[in-house]
């Protein structure tokens, strides 16, 4: 393991994916420094600019040069979460990697335990949220329904109420790389991937400053994403249905036989019952080809290969002046 090859100067990677951050942004990287030199080893942090409309890539660039620790990656555009994410951990060196929020809902404090279980043996160290503050009523019960059906759904055992704040070693984040899934579902991924992987308690505190940048449609989004890469249980339920679906016709027409059969003369009266038939057969068959468009549509967009994301510049202090540089090696599949 990584921290026990290099036990006295283990190096550790901070990715912090910024959207619309500017405000909150100072006192994130304040507050994750004073954790970082407390731990005393050598470390960097990205902060990716995912294509704030903000200023947040002035105020990232203006804090890389104050700090010799912080890379600015920048983005073309808004790629989304867990694109900016994967960016980092393309670029991040570290014998351990940490993904945190840049809006301290993710306390920077919780690092230093982390550090301490992947010390311990840890391939994965995780948050776990004990409570969320200041998440409406609303997210809190979508969230827990998600989780439940998720793990209803999927063999891998993905932790309920964790995000993706996370310490991973170095093996972890160099499978991750080899993983170039265009619908991310991260958490997932470092589950699928195993080994030894434990929880760390805390308590989830309202944003800093600004908003949240996941509304009800992206969250559902996310959602789909997370189910489809993980489960392939909704096709089989297609099947299941149309079996079922079946042996009730199969049901139905034996017992109208034997009805006319007692009794030549019995006569059912049935447009009602004809239309609804219809209609509800006609409004499972489109749900069945949703789903399994959900599926293709994944397949088309996986069979195009696109890149995940696309840097425009990497902006890091060098001999006392601030440089802004394109990655001249990106990682295999990046581009
Ligand atoms: N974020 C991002 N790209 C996006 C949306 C969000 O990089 O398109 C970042 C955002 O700056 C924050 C983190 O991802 O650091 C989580 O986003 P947010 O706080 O809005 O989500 P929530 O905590 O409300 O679920
Ligand atoms: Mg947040």
């Amino acid at each position: 393991m990584s921290g026990a090859k290099f036990p006295s100067v283990p190096q550790l990677s901070v990715v912090a994916p910024c959207y619309n951050e500017a405000a909150g942004l100072p006192e994130f990287v304040r507050r994750l420094r004073a954790v970082c030199a407390e731990l005393g080893c050598g470390y960097e942090i990205l902060l990716v600019n995912d294509g704030s409309r903000d200023s947040t890539l002035e105020v990232a660039i203006g804090l890389a040069a104050q700090n010799p620790e912080v890379r600015v990656i920048n983005l073309l555009r808004n790629f989304g979460h867990q694109a900016a994410v994967t960016a980092g951990l393309d670029l991040a060196d570290g014998d351990a990697v940490v993904l945190i929020d840049s809006d301290l809902q993710d306390p920077p404090e919780l690092i230093v335990e982390m550090v301490a279980e992947w010390r311990k043996g840890a391939n994965v160290a995780y948050g776990k949220r004990r409570s969320r503050q200041g998440e409406t009523a609303f997210k809190l019960f979508t969230a827990k329904i998600f989780y439940r059906l998720l793990r209803g759904l999927t063999k891998s055992q993905i932790p309920a109420d964790a995000g993706d704040f996370r310490l991973m070693d170095r093996r972890v984040v160099e499978t991750l790389r080899s993983m170039r899934e265009r619908h991310r579902f991260i958490r997932g991924m470092v589950s699928w991937v195993g080994g030894k992987q434990v929880a760390v308690e805390y308590d989830r505190k309202p944003r800093f400053a600004g908003e949240t940048k996941f509304p009800f449609r992206k969250m559902f989004a996310f959602a789909i994403d997370a189910i489809t890469s993980f489960s392939v249980v909704p096709l089989r339920l297609v099947t299941y249905l149309a079996l079922a679906i079946i042996l009730l016709a199969v049901g139905a027409t034996a017992l109208v036989f034997v009805v006319k059969l007692i009794n030549p003369a019995f006569f059912i009266p049935g447009y009602a019952s004809i239309m609804l038939t219809i209609i509800f057969f006609g409004g499972l068959q489109l749900l069945a080809l949703g789903i399994i468009g959900e599926y293709l549509g994944r397949m088309y967009e996986s069979v195009k290969a696109r890149p995940i994301y696309v840097i425009e510049q990497i902006y890091r202090q060098q001999d006392g002046a601030l440089s802004g540089h394109n990655p001249t090696k990106p990682p295999p599949g990046a581009f």
